[in-house]
C-alpha cells in the first residue's frame, strides 16, 4: 500500500481538515480542487500559486491520481470501453456511451462483484475488492480526457463492475466529489445508481444522497428472480419491490427498474402481464434491455417480436417501458459484458 496521501480520496470537507493539518491555511485546499478537479493538473509542481516549499511537502506527502489508463475500444457504434490499471495491477473498465444530445460514463465500483447474477461476466468472475472513492472519480477524470473538443460528459450511471450498494462508503464519498461545486460538479439528479437490490442499503441511500435509482427487477415472480440473481435468496422480490414503494422520491422523480429480457426465461406475455400487476401504483418507468450474448453464455436473447410484444402488454397498462439499444455490445462494453481481464479487452486496444 502506498504510503502518501491519494487526495481523489479527500470530499472536499476531508480536503480541508488535511490541509489544515498539515499547517497550512484552509484556502489551500480550494485551490488544490481547482488544479485537480478545474484543470485536471497532477503534477504539485505547476500549480503555480502554492508556495515552493508546500508544493515540495505535497510531492513527498500526497499523490493524486490512482489509475492509469491502459486502452480505449470504440465499437462501430460510437461507444468507448475504457481499460484502467490500478495501483495494485488490478483492471476495472469505464463505457463512454453516446445517445444524441446525453454522454454518459458508465462507472464500476468494485474490481469483481460477489452476487453471481447468472447473466453477468463480471459477476462470473467473482469479487476482488472495493474501489476507493478516489478509484470511483478518477475514472471520470480519466474518461473527460478522451473527450473531444465539442463533447462533454452529461450523466453518470453507477451500471459497471460491482454493485455499488456494497461498497456504500466509498460509493456515497465518490458521489460527494462528483456533486461538489470545486469537485467534479454533477447535479445529484444525473446520477443514477444501479443495484441489484440490497434492501439496507436502498433505504440507507434514500436518506444519504438523492441520486437517482436503478433496481434490476429482471425477473416478475420470486422462483424465475432467484434463479437469475442468487440476491433473492436473501432479499426477495416482495421486499425488494415494498422498500422502492415506500423511497420519497422528489417530485416528478420516478424509480427505474430495469428488467433484461432472455429468450424463453422472462420474456413471456404473461410475464409482461405478471410484471405490470407488481408494478401498480409504482412512480416508475421500465426499461427493458434485450440480452446481449457474449460466447459461452448460458442465455440468447429473445426474437425482436417478442420484445416488442413484451413492451406493447406494459404500455398497454400505462407504464412508460423503453427498449434500451444495445450500445457496445461489438466491443463487450454492453451491459453484463464487464470483465476484469485485461486479455479480454486488449485485443484492439488504440
Ligand atoms: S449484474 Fe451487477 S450485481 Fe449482478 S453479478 Fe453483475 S455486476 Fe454483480
Amino acid at each position: 500500500m502506498r504510503d502518501v496521501a491519494p487526495l481523489k480520496n479527500l470530499t472536499p470537507t476531508e480536503l480541508e481538515t488535511w490541509v489544515q493539518e498539515a499547517g497550512q491555511p484552509v484556502y489551500r485546499a480550494k485551490q488544490l480542487l481547482k488544479w485537480i478537479y478545474g484543470r485536471d493538473v497532477e503534477n504539485f509542481q505547476a500549480m503555480t500559486d502554492l508556495s515552493k516549499d508546500f508544493r515540495a511537502w505535497l510531492t513527498r506527502k500526497a499523490h493524486v491520481s490512482c489509475l492509469r489508463r491502459e486502452s480505449v475500444v470504440t465499437d462501430v457504434d460510437g461507444t468507448r470501453k475504457l481499460l484502467f490499471r490500478l495501483w495494485d495491477g488490478e483492471c476495472i473498465e469505464s463505457v463512454l456511451i453516446n445517445e444524441g444530445a446525453r454522454l454518459t460514463l458508465c462507472i464500476s465500483s468494485q474490481v469483481g462483484c460477489a452476487y453471481g447474477c447468472r447473466f453477468c461476466l463480471t459477476g462470473q468472475s467473482g469479487w476482488r475488492r472495493d474501489l476507493s472513492a478516489g478509484e470511483i472519480v478518477d475514472q471520470v477524470c480519466g474518461a473527460r480526457r478522451e473527450l473531444g473538443p465539442e463533447e462533454r460528459l452529461t450523466n453518470l450511471v453507477f451500471m459497471g463492475m460491482g454493485e455499488p450498494l456494497a461498497n456504500f462508503h466509498q460509493v456515497v464519498k465518490a458521489i460527494e466529489i462528483l456533486t461538489a461545486d470545486l469537485g467534479l460538479n454533477f447535479s445529484t439528479r444525473k446520477i443514477t445508481l444501479s443495484t441489484v437490490g440490497l434492501v439496507p442499503e436502498i433505504e440507507r441511500l434514500s436518506r444519504t444522497v438523492p441520486v437517482k435509482l436503478a433496481v434490476s427487477l429482471h425477473a416478475a415472480d420470486s422462483d424465475t428472480r432467484s434463479r437469475l440473481m442468487p440476491i433473492n435468496n436473501r432479499y426477495p422480490l416482495e421486499q425488494l419491490l415494498e422498500v422502492c414503494y415506500r423511497l420519497p422520491l422528489p417530485p416528478r422523480q420516478r424509480i427505474t427498474f430495469e428488467y433484461l429480457l432472455i429468450d424463453g426465461v422472462n420474456d413471456s406475455p404473461a410475464a409482461a402481464r405478471q410484471l405490470a400487476r407488481l408494478l401498480k401504483g409504482f412512480r416508475a418507468k421500465i426499461n427493458l434491455i434485450p440480452f446481449n450474448e457474449y460466447p459461452g453464455g448460458l442465455y440468447r436473447r429473445p426474437p425482436s417480436i417478442r420484445i416488442a410484444e413484451f413492451q406493447q402488454i406494459l404500455q398497454e397498462k400505462h407504464f412508460t417501458a423503453t427498449v434500451r439499444q444495445s450500445r457496445g455490445a461489438g466491443i463487450m462494453a454492453a451491459c453484463g459484458q464487464l470483465t476484469h481481464s485485461h486479455q479480454a479487452s486488449s485485443a484492439s486496444s488504440d
